[in-house]
């Protein structure tokens, strides 16, 4: 009697175990899905901080973020890296993660921040005045890796309305700085409109204000933001560089084709559009600031939500997430050429060769 429980309890206890694996994290009595961002870091972690420590107002906030140090023996330059500007962006999140869980630092540090905006992650809302490109794509995508499946929140481009604690300006959102005309008011909630941020506005402008204290006081000498766009589309592959860097980034540029055949666009930020990471970044600290862009199978026009963000015969994830982390590569070793006392060496990350061959799952934690 008592062995027939006991295999019936373990065939139960297998059940539970399966099924566990087979199913993305629970969400909350209102309906939220419960963010525990799973991101299992490399051995060269040395520490991980919050947003809110460049900010203290964003503590206990849905925008604050969690920051990882990775620093090697010898001391250089810092690299910021980010994903998650736009949560719909999986393979700039991906990229940023994959980044997390791989690097071996030499010279230098790095900084990882997978969600630069955390409560985009968590926007489920699909929201008429949005573009469709904006909110379209699953909610979680799993990825088979040698720990098991694990699974990566898919959000929105925009900050939650809920969340943002003002409403959408009537008659649209002009970045105060700005001389342009005013664009579509939900923009108010995407961080890449936010820059350089302030205190006294919506969540959206904390969150950039915090990120943009981040890199002052970490000193950041690199910094990354990661995205994706329309298949096809004018951003997609391009690498965007604030002026003050654009040599660094033209040379990167010629390297990454000499060294993977792969073709970059190239263009400097416009001065005159307000609130974007590489223009802002780029004026507000030292830090060299580039964008890059990736195409997304779920944002092209004519996509539906059948669109596969993770295994797209001509745009897989594996693909997308390499091209941010060889643009990255690239960029670290043309700046630390032209900056010796400022180097920033390290290794670890998939080759772009084995990432196009055998996926981004294997090489995750
Ligand atoms: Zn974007």
């Amino acid at each position: 009697m008592l062995k027939r429980f006991s295999i019936a309890l373990l065939a139960a206890l297998l059940c539970a175990a399966a099924i566990g694996a087979q199913t993305p994290p629970a969400q909350d009595l209102h309906g939220r899905y419960l963010i525990n961002h799973d991101y299992r870091p490399s051995a060269s972690l040395t520490k991980t901080g919050w947003l809110s420590d460049y900010y203290p107002a964003l503590l206990g906030t849905p925008g604050d973020s969690k920051v990882y140090f990775f620093e090697g023996k010898k001391p250089g330059g810092t690299l910021f890296v980010g994903g998650g500007t736009h949560a719909n962006e999986i393979a700039g999140i991906m990229a940023a993660v994959t980044m997390l869980e791989t690097v071996k630092i030499e010279v230098g540090r790095v900084i990882v921040v997978p969600n630069l905006n955390n409560s985009a992650v968590m926007n489920q809302e699909k929201e008429p005045t949005m573009p469709a490109y904006t909110s379209r794509g699953p909610s979680w995508i799993a990825l088979d890796t040698p720990s098991g499946r694990r699974f990566f929140k898919y959000g929105s481009r925009a900050t939650s309305s809920a969340q943002q604690g003002i409403p959408d300006p009537v008659g649209g959102y002009v970045h105060p700085d700005s001389k342009e005309a005013p664009l579509a008011a939900w923009e108010f909630r995407n961080l890449n409109r936010a820059y350089p941020g302030r205190t006294d506005s919506g969540l959206t402008q904390k969150i950039a204000y915090a990120i943009m204290a981040l890199l002052k006081k970490e000193k950041v000498d690199v910094a990354f933001d990661f995205h994706e766009a329309d298949v096809g589309g004018r951003l997609a592959n391009m690498m965007v560089a604030n002026p003050k860097n654009l040599d660094i980034a033209a040379a990167a540029v010629v390297n990454v084709d000499l060294d993977y055949g792969f073709t970059f666009k190239l263009e400097p930020s416009n001065m005159e559009f307000r609130g974007l990471s590489h223009r802002e970044w780029g004026a507000w600290t030292d830090a060299a600031s580039f964008l890059t862009e990736t195409p997304n199978p779920a944002m092209a026009r004519e996509a539906d939500d059948k669109a596969d963000v993770v295994n797209d015969p001509q745009n897989p994830l594996a693909l997308r997430v390499a091209t941010h982390l060889i643009a990255t590569e690239a960029v670290v070793n043309v700046f630390s050429e032209m900056h010796p006392d400022k180097s920033i060496v390290f290794s670890g990350i998939p080759a772009y060769e084995d990432l196009l061959k055998n996926g981004l799952g294997p090489y995750l934690n």
